[in-house]
């Protein structure tokens, strides 16, 4: 009786949702097997895709009709590493002690539309002050426009680490931070993050296992959290269902994450051989974010952009991920697509894609790299990632055809997520 009831419901439901939307692709990208297809039919009921076929079919009365027939259709794209709360800028430092946590909500809220059309219906944000998870569950309530969020909350550091807080703040200004703020020292505090994050409503843990370019601390590579500790997160991570991705610039450090047992790598910039094959026996994912690189070693060229400790480290480390890319790439490490949006401005993730073929990736496994790859690093794959049946209607529209020109992927003209038209140009 109850499962008659349910069904019952679901075919209301059903009616309801009744109204299909018949998409006619003038090209048509599909990103599984990585061929572009000419003049093809997606139908999307309510919120999911319900078929796709090659041709155009015909529209009955009650259809709704999108026509991208001048357009290259895909699925929405996915970057797997954006910080939704900020854009890196000269006051960068300041507004650390200016910005009401309100303030930065207004500001995530217009950085989540300015990347939602941008074609990303899904981001991993990995790491800000919290304000990240509001966001994700206003965008998911229907109160901000935006993107699929997936966010590790705060990020979890080592004290004097790339993601410690109070880094660079004069003594008695801030508290000395703990577990609760994300630093953690020895298993027990390590153990301790995670389950504060769990409580915060993290959907994945972020770690800083090496050092980074754009804090205040002298150095940007080398290991700060022990194997041991890095494994601790790892396992009670597990625990709640929670990945761990860890950012990682030095090959030390990367090395104790892959071997502990996290997800991904984060830049992975010093990368040497014997990484690369530590890659490829955990089936590690390496989120490489060259666009970041770039952006920061060409913001420390401008004078008194950044303070003379991130100038440094932004000019030694930024220009080297791209030439890891091409080497990791071509040693066969599977790869997702990251940008570090924030660190950049915003909506530009697409350069990207520009950087990942100079490097030698053709434009479609690149594009693939920001769906199916990322949608599983995400672990969302059932959900997006492709344009199948029973999928979430994420799909996105470009003007031009990216095999033959990169650039097309900024020339996103049309963007649909879960079924709702955000853009159409
Ligand atoms: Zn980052």
């Amino acid at each position: 009786m109850r499962k008659l009831l349910s069904f019952c419901l679901l075919l209301l439901a059903g009616f309801a949702y009744g109204q299909r939307t018949i998409i006619y692709c003038g090209q048509f990208i599909d990103v599984k097997n990585m061929q572009v297809l000419s003049q093809v039919s997606i139908v999307v009921e309510g919120n999911k895709i319900s078929d796709w076929q090659q041709g155009y079919i015909t529209a009955g009365k009650d259809d709704k009709v999108i026509d991208l027939k001048r357009r290259t259709v895909l699925p929405g794209l996915i970057d797997s590493h954006v910080h939704m709360e900020s854009e890196q800028g000269p006051n960068t430092q300041i507004k650390r002690f200016t910005q009401e946590p309100a303030d930065i909500a207004f500001d995530a809220a217009r950085i989540a539309k300015t990347t939602l059309m941008a074609g990303f219906t899904t981001v991993r944000d990995v790491g800000g002050s919290g304000v990240n998870i509001s966001l994700r569950n206003a965008i998911k309530r229907g109160l901000a426009v935006g993107p699929r969020i997936l966010t590790a909350g705060k990020i979890i550091s080592s004290t004097g680490g790339h993601g410690d807080p109070s880094n660079g703040v004069r003594k008695g200004l801030m508290e000395d931070p703990g577990p609760v703020q994300g630093v953690a020292n020895g298993i027990d505090e390590c153990i301790k993050a995670v389950r504060e994050r769990y409580k915060d409503g993290s959907d994945l843990i972020k770690i800083t296992a090496s050092g980074g370019v754009l804090s205040l601390e002298k150095d940007g590579s080398g290991p700060q959290f022990s194997e041991a500790e890095i494994h601790a997160i790892v396992e009670t991570a597990k625990d709640y269902g929670m990945a761990v991705a860890a950012h990682a610039h030095g090959a030390e450090a990367m090395k104790r994450a892959i071997r502990a047992g996290v997800t991904s790598i984060e830049h992975g910039t010093m990368m040497d051989d014997e990484a690369i094959a530590l890659f490829k026996q955990h089936g590690t994912w390496y989120v490489p974010t060259i666009i970041a690189g770039k952006a920061s070693s060409d913001s420390a060229k401008k004078p008194g952009f950044f303070p003379a400790v991130i100038t440094e480290k932004a000019l030694a480390i930024g220009p080297k991920i791209q030439a890891t890319f091409a080497k990791a790439y071509k040693a066969g490490v599977k790869i997702a697509f990251g940008t570090d949006a924030g660190v950049y401005a915003h909506g530009k993730n697409w350069m990207e894609f520009v950087y990942m073929t100079e490097a030698g990736m053709p434009v479609l496994e690149a594009i693939k790299a920001a769906t199916v790859n990322a949608s599983e690093l995400l672990g969302v794959s059932e959900i997006t990632g492709t344009i199948e049946k029973g999928k979430s209607a994420d799909i996105i529209a470009l003007d031009g055809d990216p095999v033959k020109d990169v650039q097309s992927l900024g020339r996103v003209k049309f963007v649909m997520k879960e079924g709702v038209v955000y853009k159409n140009e």
